[in-house]
């Protein structure tokens, strides 16, 4: 204690011997003039700067001091020896000295000296709260799975490494494929810090995965809670998750319950397509055409999609042709100018033999760079309505066959291309990234074909060509007014035929 206070009187005389000093030199400094070669200056600001300096270096060993006062203190009120206490910050500050070395050797990926390093630091600091953490890390990194696990589960028993201990399990389980311990693991997780995001995330990806919808409702309203989540990204996720139970209902059988949710699911997000469409659906069953159409019109204004024209069809299954192009006229107007509408308008007409009409709504898409494959069958369609060569018909869907196939369901993720919309992709996983665009590329690869093509077509090909017969398929649903393309993407398929 002396001692300390002694130590403080030695620095305050030495920065005030300092400040003296300092303020001395600051007084007569303008006297001194340094000069190189024919260049001088006037030394003050140096001074200052110096000063200044010393000034800092003043206070950080005020700082130093008052630390160490309070250290002795410390020692004074406890019961061991002088002499141990010094022994004990030695070793502190061995094992401290043990734990940086190895955080820098786990950063620097040597992951092996980090869990020398770890042992070395427990042996001296005693607190396996902060070296667990670092074994857990370093036997991860070296591959050490049985290890890490261990350390993982030695902090389980202490509460303020168990959210950690649990975390690293659940990483293993994850890691491993064993998603039900691992489900469990994360509601554990959840509970004990329900604002966490990556929890969070991590849960609701497995609930999903689980089929767990319920259960992924309340950790998306916890998202929301917590302010990890746009209101306007829950609303939609909570309309896909409505929705994915309402499928499941459907799947049971349970109509009723099954169209409440297709109905919740539709008025959390109007837009949310498959939502409108389960939703139309069940209105057709219960009788309200009406309805249904109001569903299908909301969602077809914030966005034409073929599934909308289809469910829209199924409204009225009987009508001819005429009618239900007269029934489509407001879906036709709201959207004049895109692509699905002039589409969809082909395909009315085209069932209502009106050929001409057909060609004017999708001639500009056919003609178009990069026209895709069902635009391109509609006009090979017409052709054949209106009577033309067989030849042009063939060169029409040859084009098809090499164009893209038009905008589909694709995972924002992974780039999967998905047949129908589902909540999850089935290739990576993640949740409520499935988009209707364009895949990234022409996923048509066809071996060693599409160059063969003006070879077998040929640019004008003759009517008696042998060969051309190859291509007799598309000539059999030309006959029969059939666009030849993937299904997914035609709206008609309980349609207007
Ligand atoms: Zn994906």
């Amino acid at each position: 204690m002396l001692w300390s206070v002694l130590k403080i009187l030695i620095f305050v005389v030495i920065v005030a011997a300092l400040a003296m000093g300092a303020g001395y030199i600051m007084e007569y400094g303008p006297d001194v003039v340094l000069r190189v070669g024919s260049y001088e200056f006037a030394p003050s600001p140096l001074i200052a700067i110096i000063c200044a300096l010393v000034l800092l270096l003043a206070v950080w060993l005020l700082l130093k001091l008052a630390g160490l006062l309070v250290a002795v203190v410390r020692f004074l009120n406890g019961d061991e020896t002088a002499m141990s206490r010094y022994f004990d910050r030695h070793r502190e500050k061995r094992g401290y000295d043990a734990l940086s070395e190895g955080m820098m050797a786990l950063a620097s990926g040597e992951g092996q000296l980090a869990l020398t390093k770890a042992h070395r630091a427990e042996r001296y600091l005693g607190k396996p709260e902060l070296t667990r953490l670092l074994t857990a890390q370093a036997a991860e990194q070296v591959g050490d799975r049985k290890t890490a696990e261990e350390a993982y589960k030695a902090m389980l028993t202490d509460d303020r490494t168990r959210f950690v201990g649990v975390r690293g399990i659940l990483k293993q389980k994850l890691a491993e494929g064993d998603t039900d311990t691992a489900l469990k693991l994360a509601e554990k997780a959840f509970s004990m810090k329900p604002g966490h995001e990556e929890m969070q995330d991590t849960l609701l990806k497995l609930q999903a995965e689980h089929s767990d919808w319920e259960g992924a409702r309340k950790t998306l309203n916890a998202k929301l809670k917590h302010g990890t989540l746009p209101r306007e990204v829950h609303r939609r996720r909570d309309a896909v998750l409505a929705l994915s139970e309402a499928k499941e209902v459907i799947a049971e059988g349970q109509t009723i319950e099954a169209r409440e949710s297709a109905i919740e699911a539709n008025r959390l997000s109007p837009d949310l397509i498959p939502a409108a469409v389960m939703a139309a659906r069940s209105y057709i069953e219960q009788g309200k055409p009406k309805y249904a159409a109001r569903v299908i019109r909301k969602a077809w204004d914030v966005r034409p999609h073929p599934d909308l024209a289809a469910a829209f069809a199924e409204i009225a299954p009987a009508e001819n042709a005429a009618a239900r192009l007269k029934r489509f006229q407001p879906l036709l107007k709201a959207h004049p100018e895109n692509d699905e509408t002039r589409l969809l308008t082909a395909e009315l007409h085209l069932a209502n033999e009106d050929f001409p009409a057909a060609r004017k709504a999708v001639a500009p898409l056919a003609s178009a760079e990069g026209a895709n494959a069902r635009a391109l069958t509609i006009m090979a369609a017409v052709e054949r309505g209106e009577g033309s060569d067989d030849h042009i018909v063939r060169a029409w869907l040859a084009r098809a066959l090499a164009a893209p196939r038009g905008p589909q369901w694709v995972c924002d993720n992974c780039q999967n291309i998905e047949g129908a919309w589902a909540p999850i992709c089935s290739n990576c996983g993640a949740f409520d990234t499935l988009t209707w665009r364009e895949p990234p590329m022409a996923e048509v690869a066809m071996p060693g074909g599409l160059e063969m093509l003006p070879l077998i077509v040929g640019p004008t090909p003759k009517p008696e060509d042998e060969e051309a017969s190859t291509l007799v398929i598309h000539k059999d649903a030309v006959e029969d007014a059939e666009p030849v393309e993937d299904p997914d993407t035609k709206p008609e398929d309980e349609g207007p035929k």
